[in-house]
């Protein structure tokens, strides 16, 4: 039962202007691959969207070859002033097709279009700009007299967030002078591919962007590739530390940014209307697909009732359905595989003795779909409060003093992110000072913006997204 009846309220396809088959986009211009092609589907109802090129070892090879001559004879000539008019145009018609890339990603990936329009479009654009506006003054960043661009970037994606991750990584490369081969997820290439189309429409010399679509093994290619000089992941762990292993004693530089299981901190003197709302933007926002996700909730014990009952009440409200209806709050999960991952370890909560809550809600017959869930009375020993379940689902443990809040919140071997809900000021600063996470939100939770830098600790990887920091990770000799 939902407190609210909506009428439905789907957003149009009609804005899109898909093809059914996609090549690889080299040197200025989409290619057949030379390999086999797959299929990616809608996951909210499993119909094709779309054929898509695998690229091969051969086809990483001709992007490659395409951004390294692109690189020395266009970009890395070109002065800064020119390249931010290039990405000052980029980030234009990205508003322009604001609309059509919300629709595809909604589609492609299965988030509710409120995010997509919202959320992750919007800040995409915000990349561009903001990277255009670095272009011409990096002489003055502070990482070095007359800094240089690397060369050749290999970088490749998860499909949590399509475009915005492809924003993070091509934005800040090609204001600092680089060229780029891209490789997005297998399962969400879409939006990639239409920013190829804009890419062209943006009159960027060619070979300065390259997109490969496939698998992991496109991915491996691009990674072990000898003639690129830097590789930027974003991912899970166990990929990151195998493209660790393979770059290793290479010259290539690395940045990976990895999971996460943060802990969201609720004091007992937290503004609870606001912390209800935070700890739900905290693991329900993208249906938990968030690498800073607030998965672990540590709540001080005097407020645990309290806070699980507002919460309840609260998830009872949230509708989950068709991605396009502008209604919706809970998508689909992406994949059959990442359903089954995040079934999986709700199955070994409970059989670990946590327990298990969902709200009432109706489950579309197609598609992948998850109910939110909250487990309470979990332990710190128990795996979903260790693992990354990448999914709408919810740990919730308890602490009574400042002290084994953090004891609690640092006891894990990621360090993304954290979040602080406290009315004093003074305790925020002081808690904030003593977790290691890279990103800590006080009040809030999940805010993005491209001046802010954005990265992890311990097994969350290594090196910042975003901000001058972000501009470090693409110039030779550069720490920010
Ligand atoms: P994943 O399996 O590591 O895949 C990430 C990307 O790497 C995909 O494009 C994947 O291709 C490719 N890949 C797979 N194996 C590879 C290999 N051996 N060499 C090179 N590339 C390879 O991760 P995922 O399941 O898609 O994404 C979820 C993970 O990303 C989560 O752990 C999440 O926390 C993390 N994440 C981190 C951040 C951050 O900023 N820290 C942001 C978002 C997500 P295929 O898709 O074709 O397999
Ligand atoms: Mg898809």
């Amino acid at each position: 039962m939902s407190f609210l009846e909506y009428a439905p309220a789907p957003e149009s396809r009609s804005v899109l202007n898909l093809q059914s088959e996609y090549g690889l986009f080299i040197n200025g211009e989409f290619r057949e691959g030379s390999g086999t092609s797959f299929a990616s589907i809608n996951p909210a109802d499993e119909t094709k969207i779309a054929m898509i090129a695998m690229a091969d070892e051969a086809d990483v090879d001709a992007a490659v070859a395409a951004a390294r001559t692109a690189f020395d004879k266009t970009w890395s000539k070109m002065s800064g002033r020119d390249r931010g008019k290039y990405l000052f145009r980029i980030a234009r018609i990205i508003q322009e097709r604001a609309r059509e890339l919300a629709v595809a990603e909604s589609l492609d990936n299965g988030k509710p279009i409120k995010e997509s329009r919202d959320v992750d479009v919007p800040l995409v654009a915000a990349w561009f700009f903001y990277y255009a506006g670095w272009a011409d003054k990096l002489d003055y960043a502070g990482l070095g007299a007359n800094p240089k661009a690397l060369g050749v970037a290999g970088q490749v994606i998860p499909w949590n967030f399509p475009l915005l991750m492809l924003a993070w990584k091509v934005a800040p490369a090609l204001a600092a002078g680089n060229t780029v081969v891209l490789k997005p997820a297998e399962t969400t290439s879409l939006t990639a591919l239409l920013f190829a189309e804009i890419v062209q429409q943006a009159g960027l010399p060619a070979g300065v962007v390259n997109i490969v679509t496939g698998a992991g093994t496109t991915g491996a290619a691009l990674v072990r590739h000898p003639d690129v000089n830097k590789v930027a992941f974003t991912g899970s762990t166990a990929v990151g530390r195998e493209i660790a292993k393979t770059i290793a004693g290479s010259d290539k530089s690395l940045t990976l940014e990895l999971g996460g299981k943060a802990a969201n901190i609720v004091f007992d003197d937290a503004p609870l209307d606001q912390a209800i709302e935070g700890i739900v933007n905290g693991i329900f926002f993208n249906q938990g697909h968030v690498c800073c996700a607030g998965s672990r909730l540590l709540v001080q014990e005097s407020i645990h009732d309290e806070v699980v009952d507002r919460l309840k009440t609260r998830l009872q409200t949230l509708r989950l359905g068709d991605p396009l209806d502008k209604n919706t709050d809970i998508g689909a999960i992406n994949s059959r595989e990442q359903l089954d991952r995040i079934r999986e370890l709700s199955a070994v909560g409970e059989a670990e003795g946590a327990e298990r809550w969902s709200p009432a809600c109706e489950i579309p017959d197609n598609g992948f779909w998850f109910a939110p869930t909250i487990f309470t009375g979990v332990q710190a020993s128990h795996r979903i409060a260790r693992e990354e379940v990448f999914g709408p689902v919810l740990s919730i443990l308890t602490f009574r003093t400042p002290a084994e809040a953090i004891e609690k919140a640092n006891n894990t071997p990621y360090g993304l992110s954290a979040g602080i809900w406290s009315d004093k000021g003074s305790r925020i600063l002081a808690v904030a000072d003593r977790l290691r996470a890279g990103v800590i939100w006080a009040n809030t939770f999940n805010r993005f913006d491209p001046a802010s830098p954005f990265g992890g600790y311990k097994e969350s990887g290594y090196g910042r997204e975003g901000g001058r920091h972000g501009l470090a990770a693409y110039l030779k000799g550069a720490s920010a």
